[in-house]
């Protein structure tokens, strides 16, 4: 489903990811983990289509298209969604007009009628109670004034509504209280854990994993993977930190 093949990226002319290999087949979750500045929010950037990185090398594919290739805005539309490590406030505007306002120019890319102010409102209650977010914050500016929690259910409810086919997440477990970790981790599931679906879920911590049970873990230090396995490979990670991986030093 996603298949990137030895990236190279930069910012700023300096070299990040230097030869990244990963691929997650339909129906996968995998998770990425990795010391700090080892370049996986870099990782999701790039996915993304953020402007300032700039691929240098290697390819990455989207169900067989050129993922690179597609503007931000595309790739949104061909179903992929990123979940950012600091979301961004948007002052001025609701979080129900964007995302009713994303939905509905994603579903036109797609050639489906737009969803009704109705229906909208219908969908995103619905998402909302699935997050145990209340539905009045959806109608403050987007992401003002929320707490880190709020935040992080914030964007859970946006990817329950987008409904995407990919979603890469990144440390969306920061900064939740442990209540809130299982309500997100249990989120990911019911919206993400689906055989027609795919994750790349950055994390820190096992707790997470605990919740959302990754097919493949990798580690991914200096801007590459360096090891992978299955879910043994984190809980080996919390024992024993990093370092202690051979081949995973700190980056
Ligand atoms: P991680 O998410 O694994 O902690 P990042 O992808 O955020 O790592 O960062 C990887 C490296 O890229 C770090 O050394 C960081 O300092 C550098 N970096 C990230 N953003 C920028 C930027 N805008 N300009 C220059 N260097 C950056
Ligand atoms: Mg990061």
């Amino acid at each position: 489903m996603l298949q990137i093949t030895d990236l190279h990226a930069t910012i700023a002319d300096k070299p990040i990811l230097k030869g990244l290999s990963l691929t997650v087949a339909t129906g996968e979750i995998h998770a990425i983990m990795g010391p700090n500045g080892a370049g996986k929010s870099t990782l999701s950037y790039v996915l993304g289509g953020r402007p300032g990185y700039e691929v240098t090398g290697g390819s990455a594919t989207f169900n067989g298209e050129d993922l690179l290739a597609l503007d931000p805005h595309e790739r949104a539309a061909a179903g992929l969604f990123l979940g950012f490590q600091y979301p961004v406030e948007i002052p001025g505007v609701s979080s129900l007009q964007f995302l009713r306002e994303a939905l509905n120019s994603q579903r036109k890319a797609r050639g489906e009628d737009p969803l009704t102010g109705g229906e909208f409102l219908k969908l995103a209650r619905e998402k909302a109670a699935l997050l145990k977010l209340d539905p009045e914050l959806l109608k403050r500016h987007v992401n003002v004034g929320f707490s880190g929690g709020e935040k992080k259910r914030a964007e859970m409810v946006q990817m329950g509504i987008l409904d995407p086919a990919f979603a890469v997440l990144d440390e969306t477990d920061s900064g939740l209280d442990i209540d809130a970790l299982r309500v997100v981790g249990e989120g990911i599931n019911a919206i993400m854990r689906r055989p027609d679906k795919g994750v790349l879920l950055i994390t820190h911590y096992q707790r997470l994993l605990d919740y959302v049970r990754p097919d493949r873990v990798h580690i991914l230090s200096r801007g590459r993977i360096v090891r992978s396995g299955g879910p043994e490979l984190a809980r080996q990670l919390e024992a024993e930190g990093y370092e202690s991986l051979s081949g995973a030093v700190t980056a």
